[in-house]
C-alpha cells in the first residue's frame, strides 16, 4: 500500500485540503530514533509494535535497522512476518491462547514467549513442547509511570524464582523481562527493577538467556520535558554492570513509545465555533485518547492557508465530531482568538497509541495516513 508524501504540512493541506483528519508521520524522525536506541542502547533493540503499527511507521524503523518486534497476538506477528521476510517476532503477552501459540509457533516460527504464571507456563509447554526461550515477567515497584504495566501483569519475587526454575525444568530455556510503565520519566526505575531481577536469579539460581527491559522511554510534551534516551542507556548499563550482567547477559529492550511518539502529527479541522468552544474532526474517541488517559498536553498550532491569523492566544474547549457529551478533551488549550470555522489545527507528538487505539464510533476514524519528507519543524520535534 502506496501511502502518499508530501514535502510538509503546508504542502500537504494546500493539496488535499482536508475536511477529514490526517496523520502526518516523519519516516525521517523515526529512522533518527530507531539509531538512537540502536547506537545507544547496550543490547538488542525490539520495536513494540502495538504502539503504532502502521506500515509507515514499521517501514522507518525496518530502514533504520530495526530487525526484532515485540508482538502480542498472532495479527501482529503476522503484520511484522508478512512484511519483512528477515524480521524477528517475540511473543511477549503474558496471556496466550492455545490456538495463538499453536499458530505462533508452527506458521510462523516464534521462538521467544512470555509467562508470569504457572498455569500460563504449562499450557505453553502443553502447546509449544520444549526447548523455546520463556521471559519470565517480572512486577516492579509502580508509581513512576504515566501508565502502570506491573499491576495488569508481572510475577512477585517468590513466583519469579519458582517459575525460572521450571522453565528449566520443563527443558526450556529461561529470560527475565519487566516493565517499569509507560511514560517513565524516571531512569532510576530500572535501577529498582535490576535489583529485583538481580534478587530473583541469584535465588532462582538459573542463568538467563537475557534480560529484558521492556519499554516505557518517555517523550517530551508542551509542559512537560522528559530526560534524554540516553540516561536511561547509562543507568541501564550502570546497573547491569552493578550486578555483573554487563557483557555477560545479553539486554535487550522493547520500546514503542520513546520510538514513535514525536514522530507524527494529527491535523484535525474546526467545523464549527462557539465562543471559545471548538468542535473538531477528531477527539478523544479517535487518535487523541491518550490526552485523556495519559493526561498528555501535546504541542499544538493553528494553521490557515488564506490569509494570518491572530497572534493573540486565548483558551479553547476541544470537542470531537461524536454525539457523546464525553467527547471533549479534558483541559483547554491556547488558540489564536480568531481561529475559525475550515481552519485546521495541529496536534503535535501523537504518534505513540493514538491510530492505534482509535475507535470508529459514530462512522468517525481517521483512515488517511501520509509521510512528511525530510526533517520536522523544531517546534514539534522537542
Ligand atoms: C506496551 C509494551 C511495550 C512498549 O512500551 P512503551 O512504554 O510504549 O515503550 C513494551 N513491552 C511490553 C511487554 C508492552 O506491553
Amino acid at each position: 500500500m502506496n501511502n502518499p508524501s508530501f514535502a510538509s504540512v503546508q504542502d500537504m493541506l494546500a493539496s488535499l485540503r482536508p475536511s477529514y483528519p490526517v496523520m502526518c508521520f516523519w519516516p525521517e524522525r523515526i529512522a533518527q530514533t530507531a539509531r538512537r536506541f540502536l547506537d545507544g542502547f547496550p543490547g538488542k533493540v525490539l520495536y513494540a509494535v502495538k504502539c503504532n503499527p502502521h506500515g509507515i511507521v514499521l517501514d522507518a524503523m525496518y530502514g533504520a535497522g530495526i530487525r526484532n518486534f515485540d508482538t502480542a497476538s498472532l495479527n501482529e506477528i503476522a503484520l511484522v512476518d508478512e512484511r519483512f521476510e528477515d524480521a524477528n517476532c517475540y511473543f511477549n503477552h503474558p496471556v496466550k491462547s492455545r490456538a495463538a501459540i499453536d499458530s505462533a509457533v508452527r506458521v510462523y516460527g516464534v521462538n521467544d514467549f512470555v509467562v508470569d504464571h504457572p498455569s500460563e507456563l504449562g499450557k505453553l509447554i502443553e502447546i509449544a513442547g520444549p526447548g523455546h526461550i520463556i521471559q519470565v515477567r517480572l512486577r516492579t515497584p509502580g508509581g513512576v509511570a504515566t501508565f502502570d504495566l506491573s499491576a495488569k501483569f508481572g510475577a512477585d519475587e517468590d513466583m519469579g524464582v519458582e517459575l525460572l526454575r521450571e522453565v528449566v525444568a520443563q527443558k526450556s530455556r529461561p529470560a527475565v523481562s519487566f516493565h517499569v510503565g509507560s511514560q517513565c520519566s524516571k531512569p532510576s526505575a530500572y535501577a529498582k527493577a535490576f535489583e529485583i531481577v538481580a534478587r530473583v536469579l541469584s535465588r532462582a539460581g538459573v542463568a538467563p538467556e537475557y534480560i529484558n527491559v521492556g519499554g516505557g522511554f518517555p517523550v517530551s510534551d508542551a509542559e512537560t520535558k522528559a530526560p534524554p534516551l540516553e540516561e536511561f542507556f547509562a543507568q541501564i548499563r550502570e546497573s547491569a554492570a552493578q550486578y555483573g550482567f554487563l557483557d555477560k547477559v545479553p539486554l535487550y529492550c522493547e520500546p514503542g513509545r520513546g520510538m514513535v511518539a514525536d514522530a507524527a502529527s494529527l491535523i484535525t479541522q474546526v467545523h464549527l465555533r462557539k465562543d471559545n468552544q471548538l468542535y473538531l474532526n477528531e477527539g478523544i474517541f479517535g487518535s487523541l485518547s491518550e490526552i485523556v488517559y495519559g493526561d498528555m498536553r501535546p504541542p499544538l498550532q493553528a494553521i490557515r492557508l488564506k490569509g494570518p491569523l491572530s497572534n493573540e492566544m486565548r483558551p479553547f474547549t476541544l470537542f470531537g465530531p461524536t454525539c457523546d457529551s464525553n467527547d471533549v478533551v479534558p483541559h483547554q488549550f491556547a488558540l489564536p482568538k480568531d481561529i475559525s470555522e475550515g481552519d485546521w489545527i495541529e496536534v503535535g507528538g501523537v504518534g505513540a497509541y493514538s491510530n492505534a487505539l482509535q475507535s470508529s464510533f459514530n462512522g468517525f476514524t481517521t483512515d488517511t495516513f501520509v509521510a512528511i519528507r525530510g526533517t520536522m519543524p523544531s517546534a514539534f520535534a522537542p
